[in-house]
């Protein structure tokens, strides 16, 4: 089996996005594989001649039947707030190396304190990627993802494609 590589964070900062610019059609058909979910998708990818398997999470949110609850501390419903964070459990128990995303265009928000504090707990390895950081400005305030305690934030525009090729070689030196 090849290693695994999860994108793990609160919804909408872009983890299909990046998943998608990575795996294109080579998205494995989920229902087969054991002990998988129907809101993770695992798709085969390489970099430097590493070949890893990316799994994307938390595409129920996106899946039509966005949960309705109360808004916790987290500036997340509470439904959400759940299932971002046993998709970062599950993360922590399979993955080999985990991606945290955050967005570079809102900032920190409690979501990703939540999600942060649980990575840091786990001691796997963690590369924190900040997403939307499409222009200098962004960028720039993306330092502030410091304050997570996962390391230094790697800039990325998932949309532009741009900062995607160092955060793999981070990846696989990860792995
Ligand atoms: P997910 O919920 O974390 O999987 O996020 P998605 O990949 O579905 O993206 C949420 C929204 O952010 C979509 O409208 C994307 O087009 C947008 N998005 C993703 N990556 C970027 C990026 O690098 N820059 C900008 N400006 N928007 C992005
Ligand atoms: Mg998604």
């Amino acid at each position: 089996m090849k290693p695994l590589v999860a994108i793990v964070g609160r919804p909408n900062v872009g983890k299909s996005t990046f998943f998608n610019r990575m795996i294109g059609e080579r998205i494995a058909i989920v229902e087969d594989m054991p002990g998988t979910t129907r809101d993770r998708l695992y798709g085969d990818t390489d970099w430097n001649g590493r070949e890893f398997t990316l799994i994307d999470t938390g595409g129920l949110e996106l899946g039509g039947g966005i949960p309705v609850g109360q808004v916790g501390l987290s500036g997340q419903p509470g439904d959400i707030m759940n299932h971002v964070t046993s998709q970062v459990q599950l993360a922590i128990e399979e993955a080999d190396v985990i991606i945290f995303m955050v967005d570079a265009q809102a900032g920190i928000t409690a979501a990703d304190e939540e999600v942060a504090d649980l990575l840091r707990r786990s001691k796997k390895s963690v590369i924190l990627a900040a997403n939307k950081a499409d222009n200098a400005k962004r960028r720039l305030d993306a330092v502030e993802f410091y304050a997570l305690g996962l390391g230094e934030p790697i800039d990325i525009s998932s949309i532009q494609g741009v900062g995607t090729g160092d955060l793999l070689d981070l990846i696989v030196e990860a792995l």
